[in-house]
C-alpha cells in the first residue's frame, strides 16, 4: 500500500510538493486543503481541491499532512494544531524560532502519538545537516554558509512594498572572491557586505520617483542597508519574460584542520544549484515524509527535525538493498 499524504495551503512549496510526490511511486496524494475557496484552486495532478475544515473527515485517510504554509503566521499555529490529528511535516524557516516551534510541536505531537518533522528542506534542512555532520567531523574549523544566485521572496516583498512600485524580484548573490578564499582554506573573517551582494529588478507605476525608490531600496535597514545593492529598473513585459522562476541554491563550507601541529587543511564543500527552490523544497519534504510515516509505523511519536532521522528512512529501499548498492 502506498503512503497517503495530503497537503494543507496551496502555493508555490505544495505546488513543489505535489510534483515531487508525482515522481514517488511509493506515495499517492490524496486531496490538497486550502483556507480560501477550493474552486479558485487549478490543482495540476487533478486530486480533490477541499476546504480546510473537512481535513478532520480524513484522519484515517492520510498517513502523513505536509503543510506548505508560510513560516512568519502559518506555521506557528498549524504545525502544533494538526499534529494533534496527523503525522505532519512542515518547512518553518525562521531559524531563530525553531527551537520554540520544535518545543510547540513535541508537546503536541507526544500527547497525540504523532510524528512532526520540522525545518524540512535545503535551508534549513539539508545544509543543517552538512553543516552539522562536517562541524563533528572536523571540530577545529570554521563554517561558512554563502546563499544564492537566486531569489529572496522576503527582499522582493520588502521592495513591493515600497509606493510606486509595482513588481520586484531581487536576487541573492554570493560574492565570488569570499567563496574562493574560504575554498582556499583561508579560514578568513567576513562582513554581511563582503559576503554577499543585493541586485533588484524593479516595475514602477507611470510617473514615478526612480531616484527616490532606489534610495529607499539600497538604504532599507536589515534588507539592504549591509549590502552592496544594485537596483535596475525594467518594464512589466522583461520581468515576465527574464525574472518568472524561483532559482535558488548556495554552498555550504566548513574550512578544518587536523594534526597535532594543525598542519593538514581540510575543506567539506556541499552546494546545490536549484533551478527551482519550491520543486526542491518540495523533494526534499517528500522523502522526509516517508520517515515520518516509517516511524509512526514504528511506534514513535514526538516533533523531529532532520539531525533527529537516520538516513535511511528517508529512502524507499530496504537497508539490504541501500547496502548493497549505495553502501
Ligand atoms: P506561498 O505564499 O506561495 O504560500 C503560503 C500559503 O499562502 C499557502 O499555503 C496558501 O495557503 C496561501 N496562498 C498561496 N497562494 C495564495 C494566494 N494567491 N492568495 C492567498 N493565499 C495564498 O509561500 P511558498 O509556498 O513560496 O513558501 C511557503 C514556505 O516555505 C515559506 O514560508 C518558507 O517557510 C518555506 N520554505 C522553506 C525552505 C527551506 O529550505 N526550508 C525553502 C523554501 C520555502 P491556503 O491555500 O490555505 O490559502
Amino acid at each position: 500500500m502506498s503512503i497517503r499524504i495530503g497537503i494543507l495551503g496551496y502555493g508555490n512549496l505544495s505546488r513543489g510538493v505535489e510534483s515531487a510526490i508525482a515522481q514517488n511511486p511509493d506515495m499517492e496524494l490524496v486531496a490538497v486543503f486550502t483556507r480560501r475557496n477550493p474552486e479558485s484552486l487549478k490543482v495540476k495532478s487533478g486530486v480533490p481541491a477541499l476546504n480546510v475544515s473537512e481535513l478532520e473527515k480524513y484522519k484515517d485517510k492520510i498517513d502523513v499532512l505536509v503543510l506548505g504554509g508560510g513560516s512568519a503566521t502559518d506555521l506557528p499555529a498549524q504545525t502544533p494544531e494538526y499534529v494533534k490529528h496527523f503525522n505532519v511535516v512542515d518547512s518553518f524557516d525562521t531559524h531563530a524560532r525553531i527551537p520554540e516551534h520544535f518545543e510547540n510541536v513535541d508537546k503536541a505531537a507526544k500527547a497525540a502519538g504523532k510524528v512532526g518533522i520540522i525545518s524540512v528542506g535545503w535551508d534549513p534542512g539539508m545544509f543543517s545537516l552538512l553543516r552539522m555532520i562536517s562541524t563533528s567531523v572536523l571540530p577545529e574549523g570554521e563554517n561558512y554558509t554563502f546563499w544564492g544566485k537566486g531569489v529572496s521572496q522576503g527582499h522582493s516583498d520588502a521592495i513591493r512594498r515600497i509606493k510606486g512600485v509595482k513588481d520586484a524580484r531581487q536576487y541573492t548573490i554570493p560574492v565570488e572572491e569570499a567563496v574562493n578564499r574560504v575554498r582556499k582554506g583561508e579560514n578568513p573573517t567576513l562582513t554581511t557586505r563582503e559576503k554577499h551582494t543585493r541586485e533588484c529588478f524593479v516595475v514602477v507605476e507611470e510617473g514615478a520617483d526612480k531616484a527616490a525608490i532606489e534610495s529607499e531600496i539600497v538604504n532599507m535597514p536589515n534588507y539592504f542597508s549591509d549590502y552592496d545593492t544594485t537596483v535596475h529598473f525594467i518594464s512589466a513585459e522583461e520581468m515576465e519574460r527574464d525574472h518568472k522562476g524561483l532559482p535558488h541554491g548556495g554552498f555550504v563550507l566548513r574550512s578544518g584542520v587536523t594534526g597535532f601541529d594543525k598542519e593538514n587543511k581540510h575543506i567539506i564543500e556541499y552546494s546545490l544549484k536549484l533551478d527551482s527552490n519550491p520543486e526542491f523544497t518540495g523533494s526534499v519534504i517528500a522523502a522526509y515524509a516517508r520517515a515520518a510515516y516509517k516511524l509512526s509505523k514504528e511506534g514513535v511519536s514526538g516533533c523531529k527535525s532532520v539531525f533527529d532521522i537516520a538516513p535511511a528512512y528517508l529512502s524507499p529501499l530496504s537497508g539490504e538493498e541501500l547496502r548493497r548498492t549505495m553502501l
